[in-house]
């Protein structure tokens, strides 16, 4: 693997950086993505960067994509974070559904899914979790089935957890078409609008107080049989290309850990290392953390760019990116002590020494280890996929 850029590649991370200085809101000046409001405000955001080309810039162009590869993408993601840029509203879909639809959907649903989803016109929210099915993902209870008339699909059941599930306008879901088939082989993979009549959404206020998750209700919904996303009964198969993305490249680049490990240094710095002597070596090990992930994932990009699969390498990624997020985080709250938890500046503390986003990191933190799939369920994958170890 070689590490340097070349000078095309530069020349892209300039062009990025400057556009992202020019046209960037400033941190926190968007309301939250999880309130009606901020998420309103998010989807603007993602048409500002979809009219400039900047929203899917590793996508076709067709699709309003720049054909860039994965390295312009991983660049593109260390400016994102360098600039501290807005949260992604239209993750699950560009980052999760999109490079499933580009494996399995056919044509026409490219054309009419990809670059609603680029511009943030259509923001999607992931419709697989339900009360009795997490973990066990193949336990899904809720169903299509073919309505009367022999034309599409009628849905019936409930979601849970779905993130931005309150606001987002369609949903991936897995159904279970075929009852009295073995459990992985009964599922399918549908695309369902969330207006859709006999679509009842009841959001869930979050650790923070505020909603972004919901759960989903289906009643007869009826679907149309192009909204079916691979095989009918092929759901469990297509899934796990979502969850690849999920654990593996698409959903948490390393430019996430590198960039909050940068400012745990500066606030250690502020701070003047809160105090505790090994407060220090924690700061140290979260910045190493951070840039092995960046330099594993230079490696993991590497060997897709030359056609390989990540496989279930993308559990070790998922277990690494969410112990390092919490371990950045929980560093940061030991270092401002009692100061943590203040919601507001005070008119005496400024710059990198004011709490700031560390509150809200830390309770996102904390989620990392249970979405995208437990990390007990993840070193159950390590165990048996890549160690080969005997089933518990
Ligand atoms: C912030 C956040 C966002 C989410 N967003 C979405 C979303 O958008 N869409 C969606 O569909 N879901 C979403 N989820 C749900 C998430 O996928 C599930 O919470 C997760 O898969 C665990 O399922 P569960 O909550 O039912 O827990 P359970 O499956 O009931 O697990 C409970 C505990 O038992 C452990 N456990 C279970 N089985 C085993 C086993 N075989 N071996 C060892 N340990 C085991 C688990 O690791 C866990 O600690 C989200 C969750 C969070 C926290």
């Amino acid at each position: 693997m070689d590490l340097t850029f070349s000078p095309a590649q530069q020349a892209f991370r300039a062009e990025a950086r400057a556009w992202l200085e020019a046209r960037a809101p400033a941190p926190g000046a968007l309301a939250s993505l999880d309130t009606a409001e901020g998420f309103e405000q998010h989807r603007a955001w993602e048409r500002v960067m979809f009219d400039d080309r900047w929203s899917v810039v590793s996508w076709p162009a067709e699709y309003g994509g720049r054909d860039a590869g994965i390295f312009e993408w991983l660049i593109f993601e260390e400016e994102y974070y360098r600039a501290q840029a807005p949260r992604r509203v239209s993750q699950n879909g560009i980052f999760l559904l999109a490079p499933t639809l580009l494996e399995f959907g056919t044509a026409e649903q490219k054309a009419r899914f990809l670059a609603p989803m680029a511009s943030g016109a259509e923001i999607w929210c992931q419709g697989w979790s339900e009360p009795d099915a997490g973990s066990d993902l193949a336990g899904i209870r809720s169903r299509a089935s073919r309505s009367p008339d022999g034309e599409g699909w009628l849905l019936d059941g409930q979601k849970t957890w779905c993130s931005r599930g309150a606001f987002a306008d369609w949903c991936f879901g897995i159904f279970r078409t075929d009852p009295e088939a073995e459990r992985h082989r009964g599922l399918t993979y549908i695309l369902v609008p969330m207006d859709a009549p006999g679509v009842t959404v009841r959001p869930i206020a979050q650790l923070d107080g505020e909603t972004g998750f919901a759960e989903v209700f289906f009643e007869e919904v009826r679907v149309p049989d192009d909204q079916v996303l691979g095989g009918v009964g092929d759901g469990w198969k297509v899934a796990m290309s979502t969850a690849g993305s999920e654990r593996g490249l698409s959903l948490r680049s390393p430019a996430r850990y590198t960039e909050a490990a940068a400012r745990l240094v500066a606030l250690h710095a502020a701070r003047r290392g809160g105090g505790e002597p090994d407060l220090a070596d924690q700061v140290v090990r979260a910045y190493i953390d951070a840039e092995a992930y960046r330099l594993h994932t230079y490696w993991t990009a590497s060997k897709v760019a030359d056609g390989e699969a990540v496989g279930p390498e993308a559990s070790c990624n998922k277990i690494f990116w969410s112990e390092t997020d919490l371990a950045i985080h929980a560093t940061a709250l030991s270092l401002l002590g009692p100061d943590a938890e203040l919601l507001e500046p005070s008119p005496d503390d400024a710059g990198a020494a004011h709490p700031g986003p560390w509150l809200d990191g830390y309770l996102f933190a904390l989620a990392g280890p249970i979405y995208a799939g437990t990390n007990e369920i993840q070193r159950n994958v390590v165990a048996e996929r890549l160690l080969g170890l005997p089933r518990g």
